[in-house]
């Protein structure tokens, strides 16, 4: 199990710098994730997730190409 897990809540951190919006975050979990219509960055619409949803949340991670979105645990 991993920290993040045990702690039950993930904190999402979206780096804007990088992001050059894909969008594959938003086909990954679009409940945290959302690319606006004519936005140039995909948009964290809540900074802390579930236990439940680090899964999909690593995979969002793994596969963003620009690499712009880190997870972390909340104190
Ligand atoms: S996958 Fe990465 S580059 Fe693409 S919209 Fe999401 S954060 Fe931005």
């Amino acid at each position: 199990m991993t920290a993040a897990a045990t702690s039950g809540q993930i904190s999402i951190k979206l780096d804007t710098g990088r992001c050059l919006a894909y969008g594959t975050c938003v086909s990954i979990h679009p409940e945290v994730f959302a690319l606006p219509k004519g936005a140039r960055v995909a948009v964290v619409q809540r900074d802390v997730a579930d236990a439940s949803e680090l899964e999909d949340l690593e995979e969002a991670v793994r596969s963003c190409p620009a690499r712009a979105i880190s997870i972390g645990t909340v104190d």
